[in-house]
């Protein structure tokens, strides 16, 4: 075991609940649980039953007092989250409750859990990687379907897998060639250069494939962001109601944003998109107005998918050309809303302008035409494929930052070799390589990043 003190945590949100679970981890686990719980028969429990409930009741030891009817559930070490000693106590989900029952565990030897320490010490004791550590969190803040299927891909090891897969080709050549370094009767010139260069262009090639899903991995992970402009009355507010009243994704809390946020997330046959400034959106009428023109165009430039509204009831406006003329060269579907009035409005006379976007009608009114809009937004978003969102993809920065970083070594390393350079400097390359492909499972970490990874983490967790 890696540590030897025992923690504690609240581990569900704390809130009116029907549940609420307190954890406990470490090698004094088991006495503070014979301290603070009782059998139905009130009996003190010497001997806990592994990975069986047991039904009941969280004590006050001084006094005896009865804190609530819970169930206790054990899981001893090595076979547990953390690799130690853990207990649950389920409680019934009130706060009172569980800070009592924190209290009493941190007053019979536990001491507060840091945040992410229960993972990090699952980390510490080799029971996960570290991407797989990240990965926990990425289940958790997962904001639709696919994200979560991502994050769950890669807590099982999928990226693990391939990156380890990597290193070992690496690993395996640089023992090959280090057998030569250290015996010099050998001629170095034995080093089969052709195939060497092979072996390392298919390794660059590995990272590439991995960092060729970093974007789709991101769109998971925080959704396109899309913008919805128009001119004041276009339907702006009402597309934005009927899209999230059929595609609301199910978040209630976003990390670093409020209650009245300003980013509403949905889900569009699979596509997680970020709607932003929504709060703008309801509030003003003359948005894009107030905003002037070079922040309508910053605000558009930061989208990577604008739906732009005309009014069919309507002709076409200065103002509309205006905002025509401000559209980045982003994916954009351009929405001409209201087709269930009379139509004035006339494409044609625009059709330098417009006849290279994605056009749709629709009524958000009547709620017609909406099929249509969620296939566009698929055609424009993925040319139609959304497989991409079934791979596994990386998705953490960190991840592809030390991809990158060993693509630039395994490549200078590369380099060294063509040019006929000393073996040494290859080799000092491909440590490189293998030290940043490390830092992305832990093997290769310092202390200081593993901190600050898991200071990231929810209290509990
Ligand atoms: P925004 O200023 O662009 O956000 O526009 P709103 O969504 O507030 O809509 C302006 C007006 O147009 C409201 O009275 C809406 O009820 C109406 N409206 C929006 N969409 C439609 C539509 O599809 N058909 C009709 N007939 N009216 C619509």
């Amino acid at each position: 075991m890696v540590e030897a003190e025992t923690i504690a945590a609240i581990a569900t949100s704390v809130g009116e609940a029907s549940i609420g679970v307190v954890r406990v981890s470490g090698p004094a686990s088991v006495k503070i649980a014979r301290a603070v719980f009782r059998n139905s028969k009130n009996e003190r429990i010497c001997k806990f039953v592994a990975r069986k409930m047991n039904y009941g009741k969280m004590i006050e030891p001084e006094t005896g007092s009865l804190i609530d009817e819970v169930l206790c559930f054990y899981m001893p070490a090595p076979h547990s989250y953390t690799g130690e000693d853990v207990f649950e106590f389920q409680t019934h989900g009130s706060s009172v409750v569980l800070h009592k029952a924190l209290q009493v565990l941190l007053r019979t030897g536990a001491r507060l859990a840091m945040p992410g320490e229960f993972t990090q010490r699952a980390f510490l004791n080799g029971r996960i990687d570290l991407s797989q550590a990240e990965a926990v969190m990425d289940i958790i803040r997962a904001k639709n379907d696919a994200a979560l299927k991502n994050a769950t891909g890669h807590l099982s090891g999928v990226l693990s897998a391939k990156i380890q897969a990597i290193r070992k080709e690496i690993l395996d050549f640089l023992a090959s060639v280090e057998a030569k370094l250290d015996y010099p009767e050998e001629d170095i010139e034995g080093l089969d250069i052709p195939q060497a260069e092979k072996l390392l262009l298919a390794s660059i090639q590995a990272i590439d494939n991995l960092l060729s899903t970093a974007q789709v991995g991101r769109i998971l992970r925080e959704g396109i962001s899309t913008v919805i402009v128009g001119r004041p009355n276009v339907g702006k507010s009402s597309l934005l109601n009927t899209l999230l009243g059929e595609n609301r994704a199910l978040v209630t809390e976003i990390p670093g944003t409020t209650r009245d946020s300003i980013e509403e997330y949905l889900t569009v046959r699979g596509i997680p998109l970020r709607l932003v400034d929504t709060a703008g959106l309801r509030t003003s009428d003359d948005y894009i107005e107030k905003l002037g023109m070079q922040r309508t165009r910053d605000y558009l430039n930061s989208a990577g998918l604008v739906l732009f509204l005309l009014d069919a009831s309507q002709s076409l406006t200065d103002e509309d050309l205006a905002i025509l003329q401000c559209l980045p060269s982003v994916p954009v579907i351009i929405i001409v809303n209201k087709i269930d009035l009379p139509q004035l409005i006339e494409l044609k006379q625009w059709e330098s302008f417009i006849g290279s976007y994605r056009v749709v009608a629709l009524s958000a009114k009547d709620r017609k035409g909406f099929a249509a809009l969620e296939q566009a937004i698929q055609e424009v978003v993925f040319m139609g494929e959304t497989q991409g969102l079934e791979a596994s993809c990386v998705a953490n920065v960190r991840h592809i930052e030390r991809l990158k970083c060993a693509k630039v070594q395994i490549l200078s390393g590369v380099t060294a070799l063509q040019a006929g350079l000393p073996v040494d400097c290859m080799v000092i390359d491909l440590r490189s390589a293998l030290e940043s492909l490390g830092q992305i499972t832990g093997e290769t970490v310092s202390d200081e990043v593993v901190r600050e990874i898991f200071a990231k983490f929810c209290l509990g967790k």
